[in-house]
């Protein structure tokens, strides 16, 4: 049995998490240089990443798995309904330019974009998913 790389983390727990719903649904599958990047973080762009490595026999459905589960966390716009939905920050106003400049010039970095969950589709924004759930 060949295991084949099906997809690379730079980060040992999203690797874990989608190895045990891999693992839920019986697919032989094991992560590949784990320890050396959790250690060594450093190394990860030399070595490729933890890699999710799956057999191949398993590897079509694997691939189906991990796009369902891709879609599955994606969040929808409650404006349009699209997935194109990305946790963003930016500058709240061009005042904030302005504010940047002054503290820059007292040498402090004090200036924090606002976050917001922004919709690439309608350009819709929501500050948290509570807001969300309550429009649902
Ligand atoms: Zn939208």
């Amino acid at each position: 049995m060949e295991f084949i790389p099906i997809k690379t983390f730079d980060n040992y727990i999203p690797a874990n998490l989608l190895l045990s719903k891999m693992l839920d649904q019986d697919i032989h599958c094991y992560l590949k240089d784990e320890f050396t990047v959790t250690i060594d973080p450093i190394l990860a762009n030399a070595i490729g990443g933890i890699k999710l490595c799956v057999a191949d026999i398993d590897f079509a459905r694997a691939k189906e798995l991990l796009t369902f589960f891709e879609e599955e966390q994606k969040i929808a716009c409650p404006k349009c309904g699209s997935k194109t939905v990305e946790y963003i920050v930016q500058p709240k106003n061009p005042a904030n330019w302005l504010f940047a400049i002054v503290t820059w010039c007292l040498a402090s970095y004090a200036l924090k974009g606002k976050e917001v969950y922004h919709c690439f589709k309608c350009k819709y924004e929501f500050d948290s998913l509570e807001q969300l759930q309550e429009k649902i």
